[in-house]
């Protein structure tokens, strides 16, 4: 027997955006009579597992090998951030707001990317445009999907479509966009539990640029002190990381979601590119990047820019 159904999945290293934006457009495909499921490639994390517990929804099944599958994917469209086997799948759809990757498919596919604050946002937009009801625990999904990657509406990410289906979102469960967003990133900054290298990985991608690989992990917190009083053991997770994987560089932002600031840990090669590209200087492996919000608008394009 053929396996027909289609697998809707984030990224690996899931955030808050990938699991949530997975089920919605799994349950709006349900509503349209497609056999489609929400699986993930990673761990949940401690600020999903809240928004999870909340809207009273189960975790995704974890895909652990894609080979053979019919792949939905959301928010991302890379091979180095997805699941193992995918170059074996049949991607049969996208829906993200990255950059175009390197996926490649065999036959033409719906694939809807835009420049917008969060798959969620784009999600919600596809609901509304095929005319679907968006149950509560579905907007509830959604809008911390859309909260969490814009950092309630703050990231430079954001757009004015972004504002818009927040609120409409808010107003599907009745809650406050502001209120409810502050509770969010209280999830995010839970970092006492946290090894230096869980810091590290915690949200970490990896990026193909050139003949080079390179890490960029984000710790995003109002309280960015309890990352940087540990630098030292920091630095050494991050070296080893560095080590195992072999990238060219390795850096981790730490972006103060308050004050809208990041400092910058970095180790390995090509110091003299990272600085040029983010016009900054990394003194004792420490770099700061004032106005930083955003890896994916503000880091990895300049850097890209450079190295490629
Ligand atoms: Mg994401
Ligand atoms: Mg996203
Ligand atoms: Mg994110």
């Amino acid at each position: 027997m053929t396996d027909t159904t289609q697998y809707v999945v984030g990224h690996q290293q899931p955030d808050t955006d990938a699991i949530c934006s997975a089920i919605a457009y799994a349950h709006l495909k349900q509503e349209q009579e497609h056999d489609a499921v929400p699986v993930r490639c990673g761990e949940i994390n401690p600020e999903t597992r809240f928004v999870l517990d909340r809207f009273d929804v189960d975790d995704p099944a974890m895909l652990d090998d894609a080979s053979g599958k019919q792949i939905v994917l959301v928010d991302h469209n890379e091979y180095s951030q997805t699941a193992p086997g995918m170059e074996d799948a049949e991607v049969v759809e996208i829906i993200d707001h990255h950059r175009v990757g390197d996926v490649e498919t065999g036959q033409p596919i719906h694939c809807r990317i835009e420049p917008i604050g969060s798959t969620s946002t784009l999600v919600t937009k596809l609901y509304r445009e095929n005319d679907v009801d968006i149950p509560e625990h579905i907007a509830g999904l959604m809008l911390s999907g859309l909260l969490s990657d814009t950092v309630v509406l703050r990231s430079p990410t954001t757009t004015s479509t972004d504002e818009r289906i927040a609120q409409d979102l808010a107003d599907i469960i009745g809650v406050d966009v502001e209120e409810y967003g502050r509770e969010l990133l209280q999830q995010k900054s839970k970092l006492g539990e946290k090894t230096p290298r869980e810091m590290v990985t915690g949200d970490f991608k990896e990026y193909d640029m050139g003949e080079r690989t390179v890490g960029i992990g984000q710790v995003e917190t109002v309280t960015p002190e309890q990352v940087l009083e540990q630098k030292e053991a920091v630095i050494a997770a991050m070296q080893e990381l560095r080590e195992e994987r072999g990238y060219e560089f390795l850096t981790l932002l730490v972006t103060d979601l308050l004050a809208e600031d990041t400092e910058a840990f970095f180790v390995g090669n090509h110091r003299d590119t990272f600085e040029q590209a983010l016009d900054t200087t990394v003194e004792d492996a420490q770099a700061s990047l004032p106005g930083v919000m955003s890896r994916k608008k503000q880091v990895v394009p300049p850097l890209e820019d450079r190295m490629t």
